[in-house]
């Protein structure tokens, strides 16, 4: 049946063009020099920054080189399928010839926004989101023809609503137990829908061939990806903010010149590691961070603190879907046949997942089990346990992971924080005496 209320009506408030304009020009224009400052503190922490990563620097600015290469490549009749978290199927999206980029948002000013319209106990990227719809903020929202949106939590539920008043949202509903027997299977469905919508959409067919082509794309990026991670085990070659700088514009980046990039990048780095050039001091704190997704620009401000920090840490790994965990897992295949591929596809984006939206009978195993292996593996000193009020999600799971670390006897500090710049000075405070705690550790 249709609905009574009329499309305009349901959430998003109605503004005046030269608001929305004027809301527009002010936080673009905030978030440019945001963009700008995060670069300029990586590249004052790490003085011999490697000259590729002027690339991810360009490719960084929301509002730059990318955006404009999206728009030109929509002009010749291409679709820009957007995505709000990991569960999308990016090779059906690059098999079709479709362009994938990920519209989570990361803007303080915009969540102030969603204040109007949601009380501010709702998760501030909830909130962030639609603000920046609400002034058309983000470019790749802005020209995605179609959004997945898998419903994960609360926030994505409703959020899959307030913005399927502008655009078309195509939901996903991962199932939240993981290891039930009918669980994969129902999964698979939800893919085998989404391939049908993206091909109605493009008009494209899915076959054999084009999504053999899209997943030994992705593998080849998550080779480069690995390689990078496999760099930060040892003594620092890169700084944390940068490594998750490059992890984080392969959400938006055409994957295949990303993927050349990070190679270039990590033949640097190798070298630099045989001449024992590190950047920065090989005894610094090793921190992992887990938790909220820190979504490039406004959330670098936790990463930022931590390695500008007296005494300084370094993010050596983390278990974010903002970061390491976007390209750990490639779709692994056996037989080239359109029905194995589709079944790695759900594979991979089920089960490889460490999303706090999960369960099982032994509660989300799979995501402790990953914090403690890449604890050991790159010899993490301590923890930032990272939330965003109003992620009930994160927040839940905090104390089962604490009881784990507390038993390996990594010390782990809980970070919760809201969507906005005027806690730094506080958090500073924080992040200095954990940091403390883990130098003085060192030294017994
Ligand atoms: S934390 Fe989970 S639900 Fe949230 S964006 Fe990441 S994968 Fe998606
Ligand atoms: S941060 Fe937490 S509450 Fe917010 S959208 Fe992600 S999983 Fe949901």
């Amino acid at each position: 049946m249709a609905s009574e209320i009329e499309k305009g009506t349901k959430y998003i408030p109605e503004m005046t063009q030269s608001e929305i304009d004027d809301l527009n020009k002010s936080m673009k224009t905030s978030s440019l020099k945001v963009i700008e400052d995060n670069i300029e503190k990586m590249k004052k922490s790490w003085k011999d920054r490697p000259q590729v990563m002027e690339y991810f620097d360009e490719i960084s600015n929301l509002f730059g080189k990318r955006q404009e290469e999206i728009k030109q490549q929509k002009a010749t009749g291409k679709k820009v399928i957007g995505y709000s978290c990991i569960f999308a199927p990016i090779e059906m999206i690059l098999a079709a010839d479709a362009i994938p980029v990920r519209v989570g948002s990361g803007w303080y000013d915009s969540a102030k926004l969603g204040d109007r319209i949601m009380p501010v106990e709702v998760c501030p990227v909830i909130r962030s989101t639609v603000g920046a719809k609400m002034v058309n903020l983000s470019p790749f929202l802005e020209l995605s023809d179609a959004i997945v949106m898998p419903l994960t939590c609360d926030g994505r539920t409703k959020l899959s609503e307030m913005l399927a008043d502008h655009k078309p949202i195509w939901r996903m509903n991962p199932p939240r137990v993981k290891d039930d027997p009918h669980t994969l299977s129902m999964w698979k469905q939800e893919i085998m829908v989404i391939k049908e919508k993206i091909e109605k959409l493009t008009g494209n067919k899915i076959d054999r061939k084009n999504l053999k082509t899209a997943i030994e794309k992705m593998q080849q990026a998550t080779k480069a990806f690995r390689r990078l991670q496999e760099l930060r085990k040892g003594n620092p070659v890169i700084n944390g903010r940068d490594a998750m700088l490059v992890n984080q514009t392969s959400l938006w980046d055409d994957i295949e010149r990303w993927t050349q990039k990070v190679n270039e990048l990590c033949d640097e780095l190798e070298k630099r590691l045989e001449q024992k050039e590190y950047s920065t001091y090989p005894d610094t704190p090793r921190v992992m961070l887990t938790g909220t997704p820190m979504i490039w620009p406004d959330s670098w401000k936790v990463p930022n603190l931590i390695e500008e920090s007296n005494p300084q840490g370094v993010v050596v790994v983390d278990e974010q879907c903002s970061g390491d965990r976007i390209l750990y897992d490639p779709v692994g295949v056996d037989e080239w046949t359109m029905s194995d591929m589709i079944d790695a596809i759900g594979e991979r984006y089920l089960m490889a997942c460490t999303c706090p939206c999960f369960t099982s009978e032994h509660g989300n195993e799979d995501r402790i089990n990953w914090i403690i292996d890449r604890i050991k593996e790159y010899k993490v000193d301590g923890v930032i346990y990272y939330v965003v009020r109003g992620c009930i999600l994160y927040a839940m799971e905090y104390q089962r992971i604490k009881n784990v670390l507390d038993k390996m006897n990594i010390p782990v500090y809980y970070l919760d924080t809201e969507y906005t710049r005027e806690d730094v000075g506080q958090m500073k405070t924080r992040v200095e005496a954990f940091l403390e705690m883990l130098e003085a550790r060192m030294d017994i």
